[in-house]
């Protein structure tokens, strides 16, 4: 993949979790009635988050964070885009759709249906 792809998708990524983390920090404003919390504490509250998985939305969102995260420690490492059963490059219509995604679309089925079992 070239640099110019990557940094995209680098970009992308990191819109995401940050978005992830701005709607994980109203959740848990409206759900504890937090006074007067500002973004900067934001990562604070994430760490906090992990101890206290209490809802589902929660727990949705945090794992698409270890992914998000998982996908940028990839792209450090130079192995971005790379399916982590297969090791075949993941199609990058599947990674504009899913930049996050860590498998192949037929790792992927293969994942789901084992999972459904
Ligand atoms: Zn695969």
């Amino acid at each position: 993949m070239q640099q110019v792809e990557l940094e995209n998708f680098k970009k992308i990524l990191l819109e995401k979790r940050q978005a992830i983390l701005d709607n994980n920090l109203e959740h848990r404003k409206s759900m504890e009635n937090m006074h007067d919390l500002s973004f900067d504490e934001a990562d604070q509250v994430a760490m906090h988050m992990k101890n206290t998985l209490d809802s589902s939305i929660f727990t949705r969102h945090n794992t698409e964070l270890e992914y998000i995260d998982s996908a940028l420690n990839k792209i450090e490492q130079g192995v971005y885009g790379i399916c982590e059963m297969c090791d075949e490059p993941i199609a990058k219509e599947r990674l504009k759709a899913k930049p996050h995604a860590k498998y192949c679309i037929v790792c992927r089925e293969i994942v789901e249906k084992n999972s459904k079992d």
